[in-house]
């Protein structure tokens, strides 16, 4: 057997997901400290700020797709990886179940890993609010298999709109491309749509021209929430000139094959409920518990009201547990469930953890030299002993003086089409919003540092200039 048992005399930590939560916690956590152990259904991490690019072939999914193998191979001590899904977590038994469901599968694809420290940062489904027809009919916008899906639904659309003798009530639906969510996923994706038609498709496909249409559907009096008023209004103006439609307080209530049913509420308070035909739906409207997260609720007392997510203390421990973390949009801890916000709790953890492991050497060690002390006689060794005692007593008390988890944000940036981005900075001095094509240059070159590899930033770097060069591919794959 070339795969090492689990040290006996170290702990072992679980961490659940290869997200921005935990990859971000894995890249500067010290290995060799602890039996680390990965388990998650993707064996790579996804660089999510970019995955609406993916949905028009502006950049290659495989390009914002980083390996987990790849930096794991690089860490000091060995980390196990299971690619698979963990459908339970056993609080009281400390172990989860975990379950291959991947297409190929060994004599063993369901068992169980014990853990003594345990990190969750499986993320968040989508929600749908129970909406009938959104998980038959919609598309989503989370997974590199949603923008897959997403890219090869908008050509066949296109290809479908073009076939001999359609009707033009057919080509109209065929073509009404209906983005649902006005936060950020729901606007950059129009955006990307939008660029994609203006630039590519109605050159590649002129019968199109006419007909192709993005709308976006808001259930709130406007988009993009989070976002300054002036930014809103600027996003709005833009989606304007970009003939993107914006439907605000319309909310979808039902969705079939060819139509959604929205009801929207007219200036005047009245409420109208109104068939739209489509031919992609996209659907994003935000974040939902996963059923493994909510089945860990249930087990833990303390959890019993929230509602969101796993609820966790200053310090990231899931309340009512002593051993067990939530990072990331399935932590609870005020802040948006966002890429920065995960990963910086991620960091926290990694400092914590590797904290915590130099306090338990720390203490062994005064253990040691206390017995030690006894042993010595009175005089110079025994006096070396006590100056060496004082010395760690020292280091203990800095090392155990960590402050809870504490976010600094950093803004928010969101692309809104036709090379222009819009953005809430934090300065030094204040807030900075700021919208256009200087802003989108600072989108380009933020979003680029912030990729996870030299590989990752190349590769996307060389689908920018390719897209420029030769169009987008609109081949249907
Ligand atoms: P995720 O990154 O979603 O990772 C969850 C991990 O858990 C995945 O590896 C998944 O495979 C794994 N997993 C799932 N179920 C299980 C299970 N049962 N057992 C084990 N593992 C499991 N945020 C920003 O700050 N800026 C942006 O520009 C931005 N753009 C975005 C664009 C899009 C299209 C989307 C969808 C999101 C965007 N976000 C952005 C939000 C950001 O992606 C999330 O907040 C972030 O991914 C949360 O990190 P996480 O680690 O909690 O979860
Ligand atoms: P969101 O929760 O931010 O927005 C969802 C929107 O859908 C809401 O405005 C809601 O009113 C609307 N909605 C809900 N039900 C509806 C219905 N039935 N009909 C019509 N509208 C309905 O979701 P998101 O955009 O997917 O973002 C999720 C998280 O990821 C957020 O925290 C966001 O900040 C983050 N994110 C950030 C960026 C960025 O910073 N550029 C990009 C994408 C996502």
């Amino acid at each position: 057997d070339d795969q090492p048992d689990p040290d006996p005399s170290k702990k072992t930590l679980v961490i659940l997901g290869t997200g921005w939560g935990s990859v971000s916690l894995l890249k500067k956590l010290d290995t060799e400290n602890y039996n680390v152990v990965v388990i998650s259904p993707r064996n790579y991490f996804l660089f999510t700020p970019l995955l609406p690019s993916c949905t028009t072939g502006t950049i290659e999914h495989r390009s914002i797709m980083e390996p987990v193998r790849n930096f794991l191979r690089h860490k000091k001590a060995a980390v196990k990886f299971y690619e698979a899904e963990a459908t339970k977590i056993d609080y009281e038994k400390r172990v989860v179940y975990i379950n291959d469901d991947s297409e190929i599968k060994g004599d063993m694809s369901q068992t169980v890993v014990p853990f003594d420290m345990l990190v969750v940062g499986v993320g968040a489904e989508n929600a749908t609010f129970g909406i009938p027809g959104v998980r038959e009919h919609g598309l989503f916008l989370k997974e590199v298999g949603d923008a897959q899906a997403i890219r090869k639904r908008i050509m066949d659309c296109c290809e479908t709109a073009t076939f001999k003798d359609q009707s033009q009530d057919e080509i109209k639906r065929l073509l009404h491309m209906v983005v649902v969510g006005g936060g950020p996923t729901g606007v950059e994706f129009a955006g990307e749509l939008q660029d994609f038609f203006q630039e590519d498709l109605r050159k590649w496909i002129p019968d199109i021209a006419g007909n192709f249409h993005v709308t976006l559907v808001e259930a709130l009096p406007n988009v993009l929430p989070m976002f300054s008023k002036n930014l809103i209004e600027y996003t709005e103006k833009t989606f304007k000139e970009e003939t993107i439609s914006i439907r605000t307080k319309t909310m979808v209530k039902n969705v079939t094959d060819k139509y959604i049913e929205a009801e929207s509420t007219k200036p005047d308070g009245s409420k109208v409920l109104e068939k739209i035909p489509y031919g992609l739906l996209v659907w994003a409207t935000g974040n939902a518990l996963r059923p493994v997260v909510k089945d860990l609720m249930m087990q833990i007392p303390a959890q019993k009201d929230s509602r969101r997510g796993l609820a966790v203390n200053e310090y990231l421990v899931v309340k009512g547990t002593e051993n067990v973390w939530a990072v990331g949009d399935c932590a609870i801890a005020n802040y948006a469930p966002t890429a920065q916000v995960a990963s910086q709790e991620g960091a926290f953890l990694a400092r914590l953890f590797n904290q915590m492991a130099k306090t338990e050497e720390i203490e062994t060690q005064l253990l040691h030299l206390s017995d030690e002390q006894g042993k010595v006689p009175n005089g110079e060794p025994r006096n070396k002993i006590f100056a060496d005692i004082k010395e760690l007593q020292k280091r203990l008390r800095r090392v155990k003086q960590m402050g809870p988890f504490e976010y600094s944000h950093q803004g928010s940036l969101a692309y809104i089409g036709s090379e222009k981005a819009v953005a809430d900075i934090s300065w030094m001095t204040g807030n900075l919003a700021s919208g256009g094509q200087l802003t989108y240059l600072f989108w380009r070159s933020a979003y680029l540092s912030m990729c996870f590899s030299t590989r990752n930033r190349v590769l996307v770097v060389m689908d920018w200039i390719k897209a420029k060069i030769f169009g987008r591919d609109v081949s249907r794959e």
